[in-house]
């Protein structure tokens, strides 16, 4: 018989959210007349600003004719969009970056979990915990761990714990690694990282000749104006770092599918002979072989985000969120709990009381209230004893479920 992948059997079981959507099940064919409220998943849930809908409704009807019909696009995405990119995310920011260094995409999920492809299988990496579980996941597919313990944790990976004491920003690990994943402002801590914070982890990138995978699919949410959007912001952050985003929470692009990637070329690794070779080069050929671009579509959708109503209309829509998130911070502090992230970023963090574990608190909201959180522990071995909830969720009934809980304490 042919064989499989085995790696694929390392993974843990029980898939997070559908862990949660099995216990709400139970709980919703037991008390059919309750109304479960969800402050639990992360994905968006207002509708797309009308900027970007004109310019997909135009487009669709172009594609309907001889002047505006597009086939496969440029391998690496259209520049109308990728010169917007630039010009907005970084030029505005003081990052230059050129045109062959953006790899447009559908999906920062994609990209991120894809990305190991063009890393030798030996290389060492080191993850938050808790974590996003795409870059776990996707490494033990490709078999660059062992298995997993008691406490769900991988062998050979090197965890960096993210709790109270360092902010929720991973310490440098004192065991070498050569590829470090950082998420910023991160999902599911909400926290962020401040410029020092940054320099430093560049530094250690370029001392140790190892290489940051920097998601900021959440940058769109930073307030605080000195925190920066992108790791390039950072001196030299070029030659260690390739970041993704993603207009998935930006612009509520989660069912329209379109983000990118940057590899900027001075970024280099070695072949086992010694010599030099760009990861731009890599990731370029890995694109053109496996992917034939984002939609032509989505891509029209992602450039009307730049235009001055694109603009505005997206930042309204995150406003809302950050004001849920803000109602939700300030309740559950209010109410005694300690809570973070929240104000530069859609999730907030919350401790749960008295050492109760993640999944008791949970069930407890539940069960007393009808609210959904997603337990810190499903995130990884140091979110136990946390909950996150998501701002992602319409405004009446964060503050309905504000109001409950307000009730139970
Ligand atoms: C939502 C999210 C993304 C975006 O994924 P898309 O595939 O672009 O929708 C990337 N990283 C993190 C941490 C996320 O939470």
């Amino acid at each position: 018989m042919t064989r499989i992948n085995e790696n694929f059997l390392k993974l843990r079981t029980g898939y997070l959210f559908a862990e949660i959507g099995r216990r709400v099940k139970e709980f919703k064919a037991k008390h059919p007349e309750s109304k479960v409220i969800s402050l639990g998943i992360g994905d968006v849930t207002e509708p797309l600003p009308a900027a970007v809908t004109d310019a997909l409704q135009k487009a669709v009807r172009g594609m309907g004719t001889d002047a505006g019909f597009r086939g496969y696009g440029p391998e690496q995405g259209y520049p109308f969009l990728i010169d917007k990119i630039i010009e907005n995310d970084f030029n505005a920011r003081g990052v230059e970056l050129q045109a062959d260094e953006i790899f447009v995409s559908d999906g920062a999920k994609c990209d991120c979990a894809n990305i190991q492809e063009i890393f030798d299988l030996h290389n060492t990496i080191a993850l938050a915990d808790p974590v996003y579980p795409v870059y776990v996941d996707t490494n033990v597919m490709a078999g660059r761990t062992g298995d997993s313990g008691e406490d769900g944790r991988y062998e050979k990976i090197v965890y960096m714990p993210c709790i109270e004491k360092n902010q929720f920003v991973p310490d440098i690990p004192a065991q070498r690694a050569d590829i470090i994943y950082l998420c910023f402002p991160n999902n599911p801590t909400g926290a962020t990282a401040g410029r020092e914070q940054l320099s430093r982890w560049v530094e250690y990138a370029r001392q140790n000749d190892a290489v940051i995978l920097f998601d900021a699919a959440y940058e769109a949410f930073i307030t605080d104006p000195d925190i920066p959007h992108s790791i390039y912001e950072i001196d030299s952050a070029k030659q260690v770092a390739i970041e993704f985003r993603s207009f998935s929470k930006t612009a509520g692009f989660t069912g329209l599918r379109c983000a990118y990637t940057v590899v900027p070329k001075q970024l280099k690794g070695r072949t086992s002979g010694g010599k030099e070779v760009s990861f731009n080069k890599l990731w370029h050929r890995r694109h053109g072989t496996k992917f034939n671009g984002a939609s032509y579509l989505s891509q029209v959708a992602a450039a009307a985000t730049y235009s001055v109503d694109g603009k505005a209309q997206y930042k309204k829509i995150i406003d809302t969120y950050m004001s849920n998130a803000k109602l939700i911070h300030d309740c559950v502090t209010e109410l005694g709990y300690r809570a973070y992230g929240g104000n530069n970023a859609p999730y907030i963090w919350m401790k749960t009381p008295n050492g109760t574990d993640s999944w008791e608190f949970f069930e407890h909201l539940l069960r007393s209230i009808q609210v959904i959180g997603t337990p810190g522990s499903g995130f990884g071995a140091a979110g136990e004893g946390y909950l996150r909830f998501s701002a992602f969720a319409k405004p009446k009934d964060v503050s309905e479920a504000m109001e409950r809980f307000r009730k139970i304490k």
